[in-house]
């Protein structure tokens, strides 16, 4: 028979194989692993499964054709390479099976240390580090505790009550005062409780341990803890995990090992220098899990110059080749230094924005990549308040300021707490001796986290910073006591619920709500900073990229504002005109009355005294906001919501017309409003008679608002500024519709304009799919055209967009029909298509046409890429946004118009 001829697919890569732009492939921490191996830095040797292995295997079940083999291929290289043998009785190589996405997920999937021990093997590890009896039956039993856990669904309290036990009977609290004798028993323990579970015996074979961890780690990609964290950042759900074997190299020898986490530069501040922490004869994972304190990393000099130095030039090597800020963990075995990860290191978004800066000043990456590394999130981040302390604020505890940010909030101590209270609306800071993965629900619920152990890699900091929520860890003065739901501090009670303020620049812990001032960064947005005398590094290298990004946009950015006030900030934003004056709120108040009479009116004449009434109002209206916008573009939307959203609504007033008439009292007037508002009742208002329809239906209603805009232009210019109205007609779905609104229009705009030399624009929105599609006719009538993408988003998908966020939208996200919420982030698809099209189509038509967006996606930063790529003018969004969507225009133009500096 003919040997069939098969050629594998290549699931498993060796460390030499790979480098650091693999990551889809062999994830974040392998390929860094293989770019480190080839840069000739002391890697602990080992291999990468690729994430197709395991897509596959999540896939079917079952491992793919081939990867046994060759997992067996490369695990017998390593053997050679490292002179021994997975499970040698004598002289055994031990392996850590680690999962590593190609994006990192701090603690979210699992790992296996320790795997090729046995009853025999712990003999020969023994022997291998200098007849350390103790050291090699604790190796063996966190080997059955964390693949009982991990692999086998043992409940973890079983092992942890099991040592307690063992301390208990020794009189002990420490792990460290048991000796080899304890721990050989303690691993008895452990076997039973493993038996217990699984009905079976931990397993001897060392390959069968290998191949049921990297299973696990498999699996892990769908553990509940980690698709949670997928949702939150945006992760896609289908990348898989690679899996790294990687040969074992201790740090808890001895006194002469250790080990610790190191970053190139503060990732809380962007400061540049040495930080990290070291934690001396410990295990990587005491250091991440905060279980003991660790020291500052410049302590490290002192116990062991050599590999202090030798760290250093590693980190500066790492630095020069990444050009980024880097994140490092190494281990120190008996002296030999070792580099267990590298990768790009999470910031903070100031950090983000310095080192961006700095990264430029050293000539390692010029501005257009500096663009690229920050974005909108992080600058709004920036732009949140801080804490305003006078004396009355003494911090009751000061921890690490782990992730900045300034937060308020009642107490809770668990995190099913911190969700229940959220949902109620409630602002929380979750309060916590250490957080482990099992608490993001909590920690995305909360407003802050507050620990009080762990240092600035801590699970809690290393998440929030991720997370970009504020984070103080390690404040060792507080007692946390989470059964009773209460912490001690200063010699004071605070019980769940109690309020407290958490700093997390400062690493400062208050009791009660400390009032907020705004931050720097708007300060010099607002122009209370002038660029020449910014002192402070962070507002300098806002400064600088954010002009970097004004001059490469293409993008115009305005603003909605419908008042004075909101004009003048988003002008001092940057705002670069309006482009969205909702009229509705002119409708409101005190002017509520006229708008009833406008309404209710029977006749004419008593419709026509109304809008007069109205008319000098709204001219004042429009008057502010044309002196603010002195030179720049105002668009300005005719009424758009339905006129009974004006009126009382219709239960209470009829109740109340009920009650009156019992009573006996004269109702004539209320029962006339009654009517109309019967009259007017719709059982889909946002389908309703709302936007042009209102228009063509009530005479004389756009008519004023077209009067009070063109003599408000008027009165403008002729006091010495200059006025550009834009009238902006809402929910045209025909041509027609625009066409007789316009005719009308042009016809006051002539008669007030006159010879004042003002020239106002008349367009549409385009929010109805309608409209979208027949946009080449629309354009024939309209100047400009502005997406509304909030009602286009409603309509296309059919869902009404007051109602379906909180009915059913967690479902769709959980689900992954939406990675994100259509109204927060554009459909490119669905909606994204329709806006296309229109652009497309309107231009064609009218190729001078000006197209804007005005819906909420054009705040958004995704979608303000997308509206680049699209080809509009502008986008417009509410001031606070305004800098966002600067930055962001301006990254999406060295983006896809091409960077010569990558
Ligand atoms: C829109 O629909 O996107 C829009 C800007 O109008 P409004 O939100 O006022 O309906
Ligand atoms: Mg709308």
């Amino acid at each position: 028979m003919a040997v069939q001829e098969t050629v594998d697919h290549k699931y498993v890569y060796d460390f030499a194989e790979g480098n650091k732009d693999l990551k889809d492939l062999l994830g974040g921490k392998g390929a860094n692993l293989a770019e480190m191996t080839n840069l000739g830095l002391p890697v602990p040797p080992g291999f990468i499964i690729t994430t197709e292995a395991c897509k596959a295997y999540l896939a079917t079940g079952e491992e793919p054709a081939g990867l046994a083999g060759q997992i067996a291929t490369h695990l017998e290289a390593l053997e050679r390479e490292m002179g021994r043998r997975l499970g040698d009785p004598d002289d055994p190589l031990l392996v850590s099976v680690r999962s590593g996405a190609k994006f990192s997920m701090p603690g979210m999937m699992e790992t296996v240390l320790n795997v090729g021990l046995n009853d025999r093997s712990v003999v020969g590890l023994s022997a291998q580090a200098g007849g350390n009896d103790r050291f090699a039956w604790d190796s063996y039993r966190r080997l059955i505790q964390m693949f009982g856990k991990t692999v086998c669904e043992v409940p973890g309290e079983e092992f942890e009550h099991a040592l307690d036990e063992a301390k208990r009977a020794k009189g002990t609290t420490n792990d460290l005062d048991l000796d080899a004798d304890d721990l050989r028993g303690l691993v008895d323990a452990y076997k039973r409780i493993f038996v217990k579970h699984t009905g079976r015996e931990f397993p001897q074979e060392p390959r069968e341990q290998l191949d049921l961890a990297i299973r696990a780690v498999f699996e892990s990609w769908n553990a509940e803890r980690a698709v949670v964290y997928r949702r939150q950042e945006r992760i896609p759900a289908d990348l898989g995990t690679a899996v790294n074997v990687v040969s074992m190299v201790f740090g808890n020898l001895g006194p002469d090992s250790g080990t610790g986490v190191a970053f190139t530069r503060d990732p809380g501040s962007g400061a540049q220098g040495i930080y990290g922490d070291y934690l001396a004869n410990a295990q990587g994972e005491d250091v991440v899990a905060g279980i003991r304190n660790t020291v500052p990393l410049q302590e490290l000099e002192q116990l062991d110059k050599k590999s202090y130095d030798e760290l250093l030039a590693f980190m500066a090597r790492l630095e020069g080749h990444y050009k980024d800020l880097c994140d490092i963990e190494f281990t120190i075995e008996r002296g030999k230094l070792w580099m267990l990860q590298t990768r790009v290191g999470k910031r903070t978004a100031a950090a983000a924005f310095v080192i961006a800066g700095q990264l430029v000043d050293e000539g390692l990456i010029d501005l257009d990549e500096a663009l690229h590394r920050v974005n909108g999130a992080q600058l709004a981040q920036l732009m949140f308040p801080r804490f305003r302390l006078d004396h009355e604020f003494q911090p009751v505890a000061k921890g690490i300021g782990a992730s900045p940010g300034a937060a308020s909030g009642k107490v809770v101590f668990t995190s099913a707490r911190a969700v229940e209270l959220a949902a109620e609306g409630e602002s929380v800071i979750l309060v916590r001796r250490e957080t482990n993965p099992d608490d993001l629900n909590g920690m995305i619920a909360s407003q802050g986290i507050l620990t009080s152990r762990g240092g600035k890699t801590s699970h809690a900091a290393v998440v929030a910073r991720g997370m970009g929520k504020t984070c103080v860890s390690g404040a060792d003065e507080i007692d946390v006591n989470v059964p009773a739901k209460r912490f001690t501090v200063a010699g004071q009670t605070v019980n769940e619920g109690d309020i407290v303020s958490i700093d997390g620049t400062t690493g400062k812990v208050y009791l009660g709500e400390v009032p907020v001032m705004p931050s720097e960064v708007v300060q010099y947005f607002e122009g209370s900073i002038e660029p020449e005398h910014i002192d402070n590094p962070l507002v300098r290298a806002v400064h600088r990229i954010m002009t970097h990004a004004d001059g490469k946009r293409r993008l115009a950015v305005r603003t909605n504002a419908d008042t004075g006030a909101d004009a003048a900030r988003a002008r001092r934003f940057g705002a670069q005109g309006i482009g969205l004056c909702r009229t509705e709120h002119m409708f409101l108040g005190d002017r509520r009355e006229l708008v009833e009479r406008l309404i209710l009116a029977r006749t004419d004449d008593e419709r026509d005294s109304a809008l007069a009434a109205l008319l000098p109002l709204q001219r004042d209206d429009f008057v502010e906001i044309f002196r603010e916008m002195d030179g720049l573009p105002v668009t300005v939307r005719l009424i758009d919501p339905p006129l009974h959203e004006f009126l009382p609504p219709l239960e209470q007033l009829a109740v109340n017309v009920a009650v009156a008439q019992e009573r006996g009292e004269d109702v004539a007037k209320e029962e006339a409003l009654l009517a109309a508002v019967r009259r007017m009742h719709e059982e889909n208002p946002m389908l309703g008679l709302r936007g042009v329809r209102l228009g063509l239906v009530i005479p004389g209603l756009f008519a004023m608002q077209v009067r009070a805009i063109a003599e408000a232009a008027v009165a403008v210019t002729r006091a010495g500024a200059v006025a550009k109205p834009e009238i902006m007609v809402p929910l045209v779905g025909a041509v027609q519709e625009l066409e007789t609104v316009r005719a009308e229009a042009e016809k006051i705009i002539a008669e007030v304009v006159g010879d004042s030399g003002v020239e106002v624009l008349i367009g549409t929105m385009i929010e109805v799919p309608r409209a979208a599609l027949t946009a080449g006719q629309i354009a024939e009538a309209a100047q400009f055209f502005s997406f509304g993408t909030n009602d286009l988003t409603q309509m296309a998908w059919g869902f009404s967009r007051d109602d379906v966020e909180g009915a059913f939208f967690w479902r769709y996200l959980e689900l992954g029909i939406f990675g994100i919420s259509p109204f927060e982030s554009i459909d490119r698809d669905g909606v994204g298509r329709l806006v296309r099209i229109a652009a497309e189509e309107g231009r064609a038509a009218r190729p001078e046409l000006k197209l804007g967006v005005c819906g909420e996606h054009g705040g958004d930063p995704d979608s303000v890429h997308f509206f680049h790529e699209v080809g509009l003018d502008y986008v417009s969004c509410s001031p606070f946004r305004v800098p966002v969507a600067r930055l962001e225009a301006g990254r999406a133009a060295v983006e896809t118009d091409g960077s010569d500096s990558r």
